[in-house]
């Protein structure tokens, strides 16, 4: 089994224990995690056992911006903290 040395860090980052699950909010902001297949995904894509290319690498604060849907359930959207600040 390959190690995450990316998402070791994205779990340090955070400050998680190593049995606890990542959280869908930092600070009380939403964030979306990026996989090493380079898509935005919701807190239960991020944290189910998947394969090494859908690993979790990075983790953003959602400030503002469109509510943001999942690229990968393509179910859950994220709303950004300030909303969109300059909606079409
Ligand atoms: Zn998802």
């Amino acid at each position: 089994m390959l190690s995450n040395v990316a998402l070791s860090r994205v779990r340090e980052f955070l400050g998680l224990d190593d049995n606890e699950q990542l959280p869908s909010h930092v600070e009380g902001y939403p964030v979306v995690y990026y996989t090493k297949d380079g898509r935005g995904v919701c807190t239960a894509c991020a944290n189910r056992e998947i394969d090494q290319a859908q690993a979790v690498v990075d983790v953003a604060i959602y400030y503002e911006g469109p509510p943001f849907t999942c690229e990968d359930c393509e179910k859950i959207v994220i709303e950004s903290a300030y909303d969109d600040p300059d909606p079409a």
